[in-house]
């Protein structure tokens, strides 16, 4: 099945799930039964297991499947210092 979006001129815009190919110029709308045409917009192209699929997939997912997590993250190290001179330097 694929949406199709069409406009009827009192309502405004709607979606229709047809078969592929299965969209017509006009149809008939849902609210009002007036004559609605369609709207071409451009195709969502989305190329299956790419690295902005799987980002979007799983964005998608941590809404309704949330990762559990086991245990607390690795506190973080602390920085080494950059200038030998620091070290020099008195300590609280
Ligand atoms: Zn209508």
């Amino acid at each position: 099945m694929v949406t199709y979006q069409y406009r009827c001129a009192s309502c405004g815009p709607f979606d229709l799930a047809l078969p592929m190919g299965g969209a017509r110029p006009e149809e008939s709308c849902a609210q009002c039964d007036g004559t609605a045409r369609r709207v071409y917009t451009a195709p969502s192209i989305t190329r299956p297991g790419s690295p902005l699929t799987r980002a979007l997939d799983a964005q998608e997912a941590s809404g309704h499947e949330p990762q559990v997590v086991k245990s607390a993250p690795p506190a973080p190290r602390p920085a080494a210092p950059t200038d030998p001179r620091h070290a020099l330097l008195p300590r609280p």
